[in-house]
């Protein structure tokens, strides 16, 4: 092809994907629509419908094809997406733990993606990477850690979880030559997330001990420290100590700071997994329950559970920033450019390169709202799971543990029938009511049911509903 060649074909395919400002505008106005509507729906939207049909014109509608009906898309969006399974979004939704789902969240990715800052190196945008860092410095400064620390605003807990474990493996040194001889302590109530970032690193060669726990479900620090003093005297390489600032299944809170005594006398890694229950230090109630968290080596926290945004925000912390930034960074021979007197770079801190510019998401609701309502809608959490914890005893359910946040387990016990077969149909009828969503656990092959309050739309309506529910169905079956 000769140059003018070259030139005549490029004129051909000279189109653009720009929309004109009227078509902007188009899109806009129906997205407002849709979510005008969305929010108006939300109160009566079930919170969890089975997953139903996938009809042949479903399956063609997903096929990539152009189509000017904007409409029928947002259409598609309403009827075949968000109408089936969970409803994250509802207040109703008390089960596993709630998500969030700000307005301003999305507005801020909206925001980041329209400039598609390149949020990954502070050469690349100074502006979003020190957004960033203030955020993390925040989030530092809320768990307590004084100077010196380092973090990253992740796609969730899960990756922050490997981020701490793959720091804390680098930190101690664990290589092919004493993988097989190191030990992680965990307990039962361990997320399974860090038990994935476990075998991800490949320390699944560990010895992994699962240390007993006490009524409430937190480790009992006496058998944790006598097995770490057998473990040693084995000839064993104890290295990494795991515990929970609110566990998934029953919101159980460890004994932190006696942990991280124990971890210092016997120079194991602390990683604390607040990824459900870390924000609660913004609360007083929370500060006392999560007392000592400051001592760990590395926390993590989910901004898309206790900061109610919606999914896609983690929050990873080290102590000791230079230990975390010696585990990931990486020169690159293409990367020289960006070298130099920059801010730390989420890209030196994670093993993400390009990412999306997650930072905005989670300071735009801070910033407009200010930090004083996310405490108080944290209160409320608190309260909330009180209030269900005392009312349900009341209604003659056996409980789990006094609430340590706002997890709370709970069963019936029947006289004249099997508690598991009775509480599994208790949950059916619930699911099947569709006005409320609460989820279930095994432990110890006891089946509990498992409220979690943590959306900022749960309110007290919604706790009542699911009592009120409850008490009826009970009158029913005794009826019966
Ligand atoms: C939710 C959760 C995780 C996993 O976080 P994701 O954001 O779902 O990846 C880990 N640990 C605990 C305690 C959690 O509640």
């Amino acid at each position: 092809m000769d140059e003018q060649e070259i030139v005549e074909k490029l004129k051909d395919l000279n189109f653009t994907f720009e929309p004109s400002e009227n078509e902007r505008k188009h899109y806009l106005s129906q997205i407002e629509n849709y979510t005008s509507e969305f929010y108006t729906a939300l109160p009566n939207l079930p919170t969890y419908s089975p997953t139903g049909y996938s009809t042949e014109a479903d399956d063609n509608f997903l096929k990539v094809e152009n189509t000017d009906d904007f409409n029928a898309i947002l259409a598609y969006i309403k009827e075949r997406i968000d109408s089936h399974g969970l409803q994250p979004a509802s207040g109703g939704h008390l089960g596993y733990i709630p998500g969030g789902g700000l307005y301003e969240a999305a507005l801020g990715d909206y925001l980041a993606a329209v400039s598609n800052q390149y949020s990954g190196v502070s050469y690349a945008s100074p502006g979003a990477v020190r957004l960033e860092n203030s955020l993390i410095q925040w989030v530092g400064k809320i768990v307590g850690y004084a100077q010196g620390f380092a973090g990253n605003l992740t796609s969730g807990g899960s990756i922050a979880n490997l981020i701490a474990i793959n720091t804390a493996k680098h930190n101690k040194q664990i290589n092919s030559q004493n993988v097989r001889e190191s030990v992680i302590y965990t307990t039962q109530q361990t997320h399974h997330s860090l038990l994935k970032a476990i075998k991800l690193t490949g320390l699944d060669e560990c010895v992994v001990r699962v240390i007993e726990m006490d009524e409430t479900y937190s480790m009992l620090t006496n058998a944790f420290e006598k097995t770490v003093v057998e473990d040693v005297r084995n000839g064993l390489n104890p290295f990494l100590v795991i515990s929970n600032a609110g566990s998934t299944d029953v919101g159980a809170v460890d004994p932190l700071e006696e942990i991280s005594n124990i971890a210092k006398k016997h120079d194991l890694w602390h990683h604390v997994d607040a990824a459900y229950g870390g924000f609660f230090m913004l609360t007083e109630a929370g500060r006392k329950t999560l007392k000592g968290i400051e001592q760990a080596d590395s926390i993590i926290l989910d901004p898309h559970k206790g900061l109610f945004l919606s999914y896609g925000s983690g929050v990873v912390l080290v102590k000791d920033g230079l230990k975390l930034k010696n585990a990931f960074s990486q020169e690159a021979n293409y990367m020289q450019d960006t070298v130099g007197e920059y801010d730390w770079s989420p890209a030196d801190l994670s093993p993400e390169l390009s990412r999306p510019f997650r930072g905005l998401r989670m300071w735009l609701p801070l910033k407009i709202h200010g930090v004083g309502k996310f405490s108080q809608c944290l209160d409320e959490k608190l309260l909330l799971a009180n209030y269900f914890y005392v009312k349900i005893k009341a209604l003659g359910f056996e409980t789990g543990p006094k609430p340590a946040l706002s997890v709370v387990l709970f069963r019936y016990v029947p006289s004249n029938a099997e508690a598991n077969a009775f509480n599994k149909a208790v949950v059916a009828n619930i699911h099947h009511c569709c006005k409320v969503f609460i989820s279930t656990t095994s432990i110890d092959n006891v089946f509990w049911l498992r409220v979690a309050i943590l959306s900022f739309r749960t309110k007290r309506h919604e706790v009542d509903v699911l009592l009120g529910h409850l008490k009826e169905y009970m009158a029913t079956v005794k009826a019966a």
